[in-house]
């Protein structure tokens, strides 16, 4: 019994630091350009000599991870964290980077202070385009319209010819469940804005890297799911017909499919009917 019931406390002790153990990790995307992982967040960030550009902290303890790393492998200060939206899973805890520059959207600092998210309000935002340099190197961050949030940005790395977003594009993955805004035709477009950049490298915030060409399947994607909602619902068809029909199975091979198809054409019909 008393046998028993230690194996019964170490498999209890077990799931519990397990529990605790985040999967963490840093990877080289090409030349400067980092990606970082927390369990199944990513950011990116590009090491210069004059110190390092990061993007989403994701949260505090991820962030002091980070922060203890860039300084052992570079020995480089972070002196800029770019948000990639206001969402508290990519956001928090940027406090930790205590002598960085917060940069984000005009609609990202509205949304960090309205929410009260417990991360750095914006020092510098703009509107639909800005520059940073630093150490020689450059990022440009542009606004693309409406998508996930109403203030997702991409951040592009011109000389690695890279671009990161977040939440708005996925590579080889269907949209997150109910699509969580409302803006589709708005996300169309915005992606298109994200393919105009010369880049041959997508990273998002979830899953793998991908290409270009991953980033107009998922466009793609976007916009046989709105057409084909948009034609059942003229037609009459009720939500669940919906999703006994409209089977995409040209994306079959894509993640997610079998568990968010159903959710994405629920985000589309309530979009469309409060349009
Ligand atoms: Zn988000």
């Amino acid at each position: 019994m008393k046998r028993l019931l230690s194996l019964l406390l170490l498999i209890l002790v077990c799931q519990i630091s397990f529990g605790q153990t985040a999967t963490r990790a840093i990877t080289n995307i090409t030349g400067d350009l980092y990606r970082f992982q927390n369990n199944g967040h990513y950011s990116v960030f590009l090491v210069t000599n004059d110190g390092v550009i990061a993007t989403d902290p994701i949260n505090e303890a991820a962030a002091k991870w980070l922060k203890d790393e860039i300084r052992k492998r570079f020995n480089q200060p972070v002196k800029y964290v770019i948000y990639s939206h206001y969402h508290d899973d990519h956001v928090s805890g940027g406090k930790v980077f205590d002598e960085a520059k917060f940069i984000g959207h005009k609609l990202t600092k509205k949304n960090i202070i309205d929410n009260k998210i417990e991360t750095p309000v914006p020092d510098e935002t703009f509107a639909k385009k800005k520059t940073i340099k630093l150490g020689g190197k450059k990022v440009e961050l542009l606004y693309p319209g409406k998508s996930h949030s109403e203030d997702c940005i991409a951040v592009f790395f011109p000389e690695e010819k890279t671009v990161f977003g977040v939440d708005f594009i996925s590579v080889d993955r269907l949209p997150y469940r109910t699509l969580n805004g409302a803006f589709i035709p708005d996300w169309i477009e915005a992606i298109k804005e994200v393919e105009k950049l010369d880049f041959t490298v997508f990273s998002p915030g979830h899953g793998d890297i991908g290409t270009k060409t991953d980033v107009k399947e998922h466009r793609e994607y976007f916009e046989t799911l709105y057409a084909a909602v948009k034609e059942a619902k003229s037609k009459g068809k009720s939500l669940s017909e919906m999703k006994k029909t409209i089977l995409l199975e040209q994306y079959k091979k894509m993640s997610q499919y079998d568990a968010w198809r159903e959710m994405n054409i629920e985000g589309v019909y309530k979009a469309l009917s409060s349009e």
